[in-house]
């Protein structure tokens, strides 16, 4: 490990934070424009880019070049970065508090680089200032980030560096400080060495919690009615299956209801289409309201909603129904009555698509029998 060159880690660590920069670059300009921190993360890695370069100088240019500088922008990288995971989650950026914890930081390095030199002091700042970058970052996901593979990732980077940095403090009061940034030993190898790949993951994870994100959008567009917010009719669909099979091995009970808006053309007619969206909408709010977590409600087409109610049988989806009635007569001005058909599933052999027909013939019931009513197959 002592073998390893300082200077070569260093300038690897440049060309992993350009390519970085260059792939978040392209992501916010490929990425919807909503999904916010992308440019931050970009920019962040560029920072450590400039950061890594300025370092590898060391030596060979003045240490205002070599520590200070390169301090500044591996710092502002931080800060930026940590900007990033905040605009990401849609809180406010905090650039005032940022910069005065980086300015403080970068003042503390500059003195003990030219007012009071000392490189044990200035390594202590530098490597410190960046464990409480991590730490700001580490505790912000776990606060307002999703507990999800790519967060993880980025809380496991700043935990490895942050172990690395916490050996280095210590090899530091142990007479092990070194020279310089450049001195080969094995403590400083692996303190540099440790930058590329915690920078990497870090922008990966960020690259994967956006791309998490508009998957996840994408997902909820192509499985929800954009209308209403109810599964869509093939998710519903899906969704009853998957629940059939479910309930089938569990041996529990299913009961569907196909619920239609009684004289919803009128309401158009009468009062305008964005009337009648609002209808729509107040209808799905409502019963969603008043349904339990593993129910499903979905629109089927037009202004006719399906409800699967796993684990309850004939008399627990008679009261559900009778709930959703009630629920659309409490005179609110977008309520409207509806006409509900029951169907409850017999068992192994019954299918989903029996299961539907037989509500759909209720809910026909329903309607001759003169609507605002519940119908059971
Ligand atoms: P019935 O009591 O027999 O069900 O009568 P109805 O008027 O509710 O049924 P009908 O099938 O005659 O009319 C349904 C209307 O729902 C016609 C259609 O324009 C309207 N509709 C379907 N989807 C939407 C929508 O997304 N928004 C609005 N505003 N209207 C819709
Ligand atoms: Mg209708
Ligand atoms: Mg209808």
């Amino acid at each position: 490990m002592p073998a390893l060159d300082i200077r070569s880690l260093t300038l690897a660590s440049v060309l992993a934070a350009m390519v970085l920069a260059a792939v978040l670059a392209f992501m916010r300009h490929y990425y919807p424009r909503h999904v916010r921190g992308i440019g931050h993360w970009a920019a962040a890695a560029l920072l450590w880019c400039l950061a890594a370069a300025l370092y590898s100088s060391a030596r060979l240019t003045h240490p205002v070049i070599s520590s200070t500088i390169a301090s500044t922008f591996l710092l502002a990288g931080f800060g930026v970065y940590y900007t990033g995971c905040r605009r990401f989650s849609g809180r406010p950026a905090r650039w005032r508090a940022t910069a005065a914890a980086t300015a403080l930081a970068i003042a503390t390095i500059a003195w003990f680089t030219h007012v009071q030199p000392s490189w044990p002091a200035q390594l202590r700042s530098m490597i410190g200032s960046v464990a409480g970058a991590e730490l700001a970052i580490l505790v912000f996901l776990q606060r307002h980030g999703r507990h999800s593979l790519p967060t993880r990732m980025i809380q496991g980077a700043c935990a490895g560096q942050m172990l690395v940095i916490a050996y280095r403090l210590w090899t530091t009061f142990d007479g092990r400080a070194g020279l310089d940034l450049m001195d080969k030993t094995f403590e400083e190898t692996i303190m540099v060495a440790s930058f590329a790949p915690t920078l990497t993951l870090m922008c990966f994870g960020a690259l994967l919690m956006a791309t998490d994100q508009v998957v996840e959008e994408l997902q909820h567009q192509i499985t929800h009615d954009p209308l209403t917010g109810t599964l869509n009719r093939r998710a519903l669909m899906q969704r009853c299956a998957n629940e059939l099979k479910r309930c089938e091995r569990a041996g529990e009970d299913l009961s569907l209801l196909m619920v239609d808006l009684d004289h919803f053309k009128r309401i158009n007619d009468r009062h305008g289409h964005q009337h009648g969206d609002a209808v729509l909408v107040h209808f799905a709010q409502r019963v969603r309201e008043l349904l339990r977590g593993s129910d499903l409600l979905g629109r089927y087409g037009g202004e006719e909603f399906m409800v699967a109610l796993p684990a309850a049988g004939a008399a627990q989806g008679h009261a559900a129904a009778q709930r959703i009635h009630q629920a659309l007569a409490r005179g609110h001005a977008l309520d409207c009555p509806c006409s509900i058909g029951l169907a409850t599933w017999d068992g192994p052999g019954d299918t989903l698509q029996a299961l539907i027909q037989r509500a759909d013939q209720a809910l026909y019931c329903a309607k001759s029998r003169g609507r605002n009513q519940t119908c059971a197959h």
